[in-house]
């Protein structure tokens, strides 16, 4: 009976999980609800085979490299995986798993959730009655945006992006989106292709759900911010490096657009005292978009069937870099 491979975990599981890699592997298991310190990630991996990772933790050419030939696989557990240098796992021949699909209809309910949120002013309003401020019923009091009847742009036009167009259709939305190329589910989604100005320009909300690359990384910032409308909300569920967050805060406090709701941010986690963290017209989250329990362990169960797929030298099921098997 050959030696089990030696596969790392980044952090603690389910144990429904873990216990499916310890059948197939030896794990060593950062067992913490906190992120590894790198400079231990480093001390761990050479000589590993399998590394199961999550988007807290750099996965760069310095960590392959200490890794060394052995390692055949990288599982992530999300769909995003900018934490790794992905064209570096391909020059050393490693796949790179992901968790697309089984998070699209979780992360687009908190897109909508946000949107409501914020252009409705629901945090600002339960805080209000807490604080024992709700004397009567003010005609015009704590009053906000209409999400149903407006014009939604959404930005990335993929799984999330799509997925927020079909529940917009119910609210009786114009739906504008923008992509690299027109995509052709957009009609019967009742979507229309525009490009990025026009996007910018007409929309009451603007919802980000690209990638974060470097095409991406500051999409968003002063000369985009200065497009929008003064009535215009800005929705983040993708990466908080899309969007210049200086800029918005500063076109937050000129007025220049009404709010933002915002699941990702830079740093995450956003520390408590920053500035945007006090603008009554900001929602800010703690990157919860795929958090549903269910959604989070079909998450955990895909990131170790990649894992454990890699480990036996066969095809990830989900492999951001496919070109690795060319
Ligand atoms: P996807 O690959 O299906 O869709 C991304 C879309 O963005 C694609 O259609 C792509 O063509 C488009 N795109 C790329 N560059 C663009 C650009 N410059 N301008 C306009 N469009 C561009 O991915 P997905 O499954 O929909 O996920 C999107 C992203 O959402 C992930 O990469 C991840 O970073 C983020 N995400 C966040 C959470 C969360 O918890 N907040 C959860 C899931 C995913």
């Amino acid at each position: 009976m050959p030696d089990k491979p030696l596969a790392i975990v980044t952090r603690r599981l389910p144990a429904s999980i873990l216990d499916q890699i310890r059948v197939a592997a030896e794990m060593r298991l950062w067992d913490d609800d906190d992120p590894i310190p790198p400079a231990t990630l480093r001390e761990w991996v050479p000589g590993v085979q399998g590394l199961y990772c999550l988007l807290t933790d750099p996965v760069d050419a310095v960590l392959l490299d200490a890794a060394g030939s052995s390692l055949k696989v990288v599982s992530q557990m999300a769909v995003g995986y900018d934490n790794i240098d992905v064209a570096a796992c391909t020059a050393r021949g490693i796949p790179v798993g992901n968790t697309p699909g089984v998070l699209t209809e979780t992360t687009a309910d908190l897109a909508v959730a946000l949107m409501l949120a914020t252009a409705r002013r629901l945090v600002e309003a339960a805080e209000y009655l807490k604080a024992g401020k709700w004397a009567t019923w003010r005609p015009m009091e704590l009053t906000g945006f209409d999400v149903s009847g407006s014009t939604v742009g959404i930005v990335g036009f993929g799984r999330i992006g799509k997925a927020v167009a079909r529940r917009l259709r119910g609210f009786g939305c114009r739906i504008l989106y923008h992509d690299p190329a027109p995509d052709p589910d957009a009609g019967s989604l009742g979507a229309s292709f525009v490009n990025f100005d026009t996007l910018l320009k007409s929309s009451d909300f603007i919802t980000l759900h690209v990638p974060l690359t470097d095409d991406t990384r500051g999409l968003i910032g002063q000369a985009e911010l200065a497009q929008m409308k003064p009535e215009a909300v800005l929705i983040n569920t993708s990466r908080g490096p899309v969007l210049d967050q200086d800029a918005l805060l500063a076109a937050l406090r000129a007025g220049q657009i009404a709010g933002a709701g915002l699941d990702v941010t830079t740093p995450e986690p956003l520390p408590a005292d920053h500035p945007l963290l006090d603008l009554p017209n900001v929602v800010v989250l703690p990157h919860i978009g795929s958090a549903s329990r269910a959604t989070r362990l079909r998450m955990a169960q895909l990131a170790v069937d990649n894992l454990l797929a890699g480990l036996r030298g066969e095809r990830l099921p989900h492999c951001a870099n496919p070109e690795v098997y060319e």
